[in-house]
């Protein structure tokens, strides 16, 4: 018998829908680059125009305030380098592509149960404003799904002429996400969170921001993003959204069932952000004692793949530092593992993953990691 497969990592990248992979195949059968001026390049130009109209009824932005990229991880780091600002605030749990995209930022702390500490925020505006100022904040941590009050940061930074950038990398597509809406300077997206193909992103930004090029060549995305344009990814990331858009409503009911059904069974353990707005398809659990990577490999062996924090980092064994921000135990930390469902996640799938996890706690976790040196 075939063994069964779960995937429950979601949020590190999900599968493509049948429509975005047909969407992909036909685009990358198209002949030419969007930049010549004859036919053929018309028609490629034609596919990046239709994926911007899609994006943009999305998340509700102009079409002429999106640049695609490369990557979530691309648009990050060109907000934070390459728009001029002198200062910049940044929440303590966000992802590397802002962490370290800069080595100047001022962090600013979340509470114990994960969200922005406004006042902290307040305080730090009070005493280092200019007309330079970004503050950055992510819509929904990648870890915890944990959810942040987008419009409360706007209007406090606004008080104090500060620009916001929000990283909505893992909000988007899962959530309803309104960029004009929340007042935000610019946002960050990746396809495949969302149903798209990897290496794919955008940045969108408002045409106040003195933004310069990351990337320096040809004059694409009006002198924004240089490089040849990745018109069948681009094109299946304008899918994806189109489909996110037409089943968010239905897929955010869905997931939240699984996610109560998925969370009501696990008794004995710790649910991160529990009782905070999290996003319906990402459960954070600690179990004390056991080692988050301990805990990946022996799901892994019944089938069920899972991470142990963010997807990004793994391989590198250290404390999360999202769960380090919210002032969680440091072995704790490390006996956390994320569960991300989508689209493809049915109950079976969940029911996987609860067998395999009751059967893991109920064995000595040493049997899991015979051979194996002990993390
Ligand atoms: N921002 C967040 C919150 C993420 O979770 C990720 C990827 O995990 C990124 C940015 C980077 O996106 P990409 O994989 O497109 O570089």
């Amino acid at each position: 018998m075939e063994k069964r497969l779960t995937y429950l990592d979601y949020n590190a990248t999900s599968p493509m829908r049948p429509e975005v992979i047909s969407c992909w195949q036909a685009a990358a059968a198209t002949i030419g680059n969007p930049s010549s001026v004859h036919t053929f390049g018309r028609d490629a130009k034609q596919l990046i125009e239709t994926a911007r109209l899609q994006l943009a009824k999305l998340i509700n932005c102009q079409t002429h305030e999106i640049i695609f990229t490369g990557s979530g991880t691309e648009a990050n780091n060109q907000i934070l380098r390459r728009a001029g600002f002198a200062n910049v605030f940044a929440s303590s749990i966000e992802h590397d592509s802002i962490r370290l995209a800069r080595d100047d930022l001022t962090l600013i702390p979340v509470q114990t149960n994960g969200i922005i500490d406004l006042g902290a925020l307040e305080q730090q505006l009070k005493s280092s404003v200019g007309p330079k100022t970004l503050v950055t904040v992510m819509f929904a941590n990648n870890e915890t799904g944990i959810i942040q009050p987008i419009a409360d940061v706007v209007k406090l930074a606004k008080q104090y002429g500060a620009a916001v950038h929000c990283d909505a990398v893992q909000a988007i597509g899962k959530i309803p996400v309104d960029f004009t809406a929340l007042g935000v300077d610019s946002m960050s997206i990746s396809a495949h969170k969302f149903g798209g193909p990897q290496g794919v992103g955008a940045l969108i930004v408002k045409a106040d921001i003195a933004l310069k090029p990351l990337i320096i060549g040809g004059g694409q995305e009006r002198n924004l993003r240089a490089g040849t344009h990745n018109v069948a990814s681009i094109a299946a990331l304008g899918k994806a959204a189109e489909l996110a858009h037409n089943t968010i409503a239905s897929e955010y009911t869905r997931l939240i069932n699984l996610q109560q059904h998925l969370e009501s069974a696990l008794l004995t353990a710790q649910i991160i952000g529990k009782d905070v707005e999290r996003l319906p398809n990402t459960t954070n659990i600690i179990m004390p004692g056991a080692q988050s990577s301990t805990q990946v490999m022996a799901l892994d062996l019944a089938g069920v793949a899972v991470s142990a924090g963010a997807a990004c980092s793994s391989g590198k064994v250290k404390a999360s530092h999202v769960l380090t921000a919210m002032g969680i135990d440091k072995d704790l930390c490390n006996n956390s593992i994320r569960l991300s469902t989508g689209w493809q996640t049915t109950k079976d799938d969940i029911d996987h993953f609860i067998s395999a996890w009751a059967a893991m706690h109920k064995q000595p976790l040493e049997l899991k990691t015979k051979g194996k040196k002990k993390v």
